[in-house]
């Protein structure tokens, strides 16, 4: 390969310096790297694309692909790290992998929403694989293990996944909101108790996982109670009562949960989202807010799923 054939656009963060020795072979002169100064930059290499964050997406998409079996990235484990970027199209039928039925690619978010919904709600299911169900289910696939990454600029909203059932023609705005065809809500959203990531966005969760992941991450020292949840969040996260009966729910288990888990119901979310519009001005902007947006201190570890 020669420069004028071929050029290569890589950031600077992404070039690691070797130091290699010369050393005289039969013929001529070469370079000679040792084992663990290789070890060492490969480990820093993969280290510096945060891959225990959801900014391993954004990261990898600048890292020039290459085929070369010698050169694997691995993960903490040591084992090789498979990151699946091949997108299938919306109209694929692709089989579920909690219970075997298959779907088209653009409909299995909302299918393995009741999955999720089902699972959060104690409601038993005969699904042929449901052990394949995550305790922080990716909403596309509904495993553990797949990273999602929302990116908001001004009023849109793109999301990047590595699940291979993501379906990257998703209108965020229809898929967060309810209609009969598809009543599932369940996308990705910021959680604003998290520090923002170096991209400058904050953590992305699924919306049905929030309560799992304010166990997980945001309990009080003593890990009994759930902290305080800001206005914003309060909204997001919020299934409605049409949802929950659309995704044959019984009202009464869906009554029964939000009072064990003191869940605010619809009428409190519409004044949330009345006092959250109240706090942006015309131009659109919001103001710096004091604490006074934050809801009622509520819940103890039991909202953790199943
Ligand atoms: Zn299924
Ligand atoms: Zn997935
Ligand atoms: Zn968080």
């Amino acid at each position: 390969m020669t420069q004028r054939q071929h050029s290569l656009e890589i950031p600077g963060k992404l070039i690691h310096p070797l130091g290699p020795s010369v050393v005289a072979l039969a013929r001529q002169p070469t370079w000679s790297l040792t084992h663990s100064q290789l070890d060492t930059i490969l480990t820093f290499a993969w280290e510096s694309l945060s891959p225990d964050t959801e900014d391993i997406i954004s990261n990898l998409e600048q890292v020039p692909p290459l085929t070369a079996a010698k050169l694997p990235y691995k993960d903490k484990l040591g084992k090789v790290a498979a990151f699946q970027f091949e997108k299938q199209a919306g109209t694929a039928s692709v089989a579920c992998f909690i219970c075997g039925i298959r779907h088209l690619v653009k409909n299995m978010r909302n299918h393995v929403g009741h999955h999720i919904l089902y699972a959060m709600r104690g409601i038993d299911e005969d699904a042929c694989n449901i052990d394949n169900l995550g305790i922080e289910p990716c909403g596309f696939c509904g495993r553990d293990g797949c990273v999602v990454q929302l990116t908001k600029k001004n009023n849109s909203a793109s999301i990047t996944s590595s699940c291979p059932y993501h379906y990257t023609s998703m209108s965020y705005n229809s898929a967060k909101s309810v209609s009969k065809a598809t009543p599932c809500t369940n996308v990705p959203i910021h959680c604003p108790l998290c520090p923002t990531g170096r991209t400058g966005q904050p953590r992305t969760i699924w919306k049905y996982n929030v309560l799992f992941h304010l166990a997980k991450e945001h309990m009080d020292v003593d890990g009994e109670r759930m902290p305080p949840i800001p206005l914003q969040l309060a909204v997001d996260m919020h299934i409605s009562l049409e949802e929950e009966t659309l995704m044959k729910v019984d009202r009464d288990v869906t009554e029964g949960w939000r009072i064990k888990h003191e869940i605010p119901g619809s009428d409190d979310i519409e004044q949330y989202s009345k006092e959250i519009e109240g706090s942006q001005d015309k131009k659109g902007k919001k103001r710096m807010r004091s604490q006074s947006n934050v809801v009622v201190e509520r819940g103890t570890k039991s909202t953790r799923r199943r």
